[in-house]
């Protein structure tokens, strides 16, 4: 399509949106009376106006029927997160057994890196992503520790090449032929956070697979973002939170995936608890752990049905508005005209020394609907600039600044009107 920087122009598509109606299901913070420009929703989502009727049910069930809410509610607590399994799995592209609502992320992490971790001889090492999110730094480094190796030696990182900001595939693959015979683990966010990379998951799982080695994907940024297919990539396991694309929440629970032919193998480790115990004898109070053969099995704990409350909410409205195929459209064409912007800007800005150099891969492909800057020539002083005039954007050490249109929510015009203030900030400060 041929973007055109005007307001009109912008309207115009908003009308045209076959999802236009859902920006209203959503409650924007403010700024100056008005709808702020809300571009954080990859670091916590908008809160659906549905929410509060959602918890609502909970806590009228609860005051009503207290413990007999567990089976006698409207949506039984026992059962709760059974409700999820048809829509997640919808989201993600998996098998309705493989997916299951649980904890938090790095909580998720850790418990699926007992089962897919289990390094034994030569094979102990885990290749991962240089600018990996700290928390699976901190996660990987100590699962390495909790089998007795070194992580500067059992912990190989695929990083940038020199002068670019992305990985390459091909670096990827190579580093996986390079260590296959003592790797047993290859784990990636299946999209960076910081740079918004979408990472091609089927062929590095491929590639993992054939040489033996287990694959996963931490889908923190990519859930309710990119279109997933986890069961036909033939993803080990993967997992993801929930506040980010999915609108659930701050600190909501979290998801995973497991691959049926893992869950249904009864000798695989896992950390046990009651939740994970066949539901069907769960009462008996056996001694012995049998787990569940689904994702469920993986479970420790009985369901926060609160939270698990605010994101039905959410997952309703994904379903509702078709899953991630339409929204994934909308999400190419407004990522694509906020580029539009930014590259129409920097021409103008070309003897200002201000370059706005976005890091994430212009090929749509390659990317999820955030886009990163690197703001040379002004660097903070743009984000904060930014951010005072009522633009909701984020700053992530060293120097990157996140803009990430949500497809459910935001509007074109949205985008107009950030390029707007941008180019009146950068126009007239310099
Ligand atoms: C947001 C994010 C987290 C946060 O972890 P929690 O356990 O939910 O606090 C972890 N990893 C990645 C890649 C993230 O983007």
């Amino acid at each position: 399509m041929k973007f055109i920087n005007s307001l009109s122009f912008a309207r115009e598509q908003d009308k045209k949106d076959p999802l236009k109606k859902f920006r209203k299901k959503f409650l924007f913070p403010k700024y100056n009376g008005k709808d702020a420009l809300y571009f954080v929703g990859n670091s916590l989502g908008l809160q659906p106006k549905t929410v509060e009727k959602y918890i609502k049910v909970e806590l009228e069930d609860w005051a009503k029927l207290a413990s007999e809410g567990h089976f006698g509610g409207r949506n039984p607590w026992y059962s709760y997160h059974e409700m999820f399994a048809k829509p997640v799995a919808q989201l993600v592209g998996a098998l309705e057994d493989e997916v299951v609502v649980m904890n938090q992320l790095t909580v998720n992490l850790h418990l699926l890196m007992i089962s897919f971790y289990q390094p034994k001889g030569n094979r102990y090492k885990i290749i991962c992503e240089s600018n990996a999110f700290s928390s699976d730094n901190y996660a990987l480094q100590t699962q390495v520790q909790l089998h007795g190796y070194n992580p500067d030696d059992a912990i190989i990182q695929v990083a940038p090449r020199e002068g670019e900001y992305v990985l390459r595939t091909e670096d990827i693959l190579d580093t996986i032929h390079t260590h296959a015979g003592e790797t047993t683990l290859v784990i990636f966010g299946g999209v960076n956070y910081l740079t918004g990379q979408l990472l091609d998951m089927p062929r590095i799982t491929e590639t993992a697979h054939q040489a033996g080695i287990v694959c996963g994907f931490d889908l923190a940024h990519a859930a309710g973002n990119a279109e997933l297919y986890l069961h036909d990539w033939d993803v080990d396991f993967a997992c993801w939170c929930t506040y980010k694309y999915f609108n659930s929440g701050p600190g909501a629970v979290a998801g995973a995936y497991i691959h049926q032919k893992h869950s249904k193998n009864t000798e695989l480790l896992r950390l046990g608890g009651w939740w994970g115990y066949d539901k069907n004898t769960r009462f008996t109070m056996d001694k012995k752990f049998t787990p569940m053969q689904t994702a469920e099995g993986w479970q420790l704990s009985n369901a926060p049905v609160l939270s698990m409350a605010a994101h039905k909410a959410s997952v309703d409205i994904f379903t509702e508005a078709g899953g991630m195929k339409p929204l994934r459209k909308k999400s190419l064409m407004l990522t694509s005209y906020l580029e539009f912007l930014i590259n129409e800007l920097n021409e103008k800005l070309k003897d200002k020394n201000i370059k706005l150099e976005i890091i994430t891969p212009t090929n749509p492909a390659q990317r999820g609907c955030q886009l990163s800057i690197i703001a040379h020539g002004i660097g903070k002083d743009f984000y904060t600039a930014l951010t005072k005039a009522g633009v909701f954007c984020d700053w992530r050490n060293p120097n990157v600044i996140r803009l990430a249109p949500v497809p459910l929510y935001n509007f074109f015009e949205d985008i107009w009107r950030l390029g707007e203030i941008a180019s009146t900030l950068l126009l007239k400060n310099s």
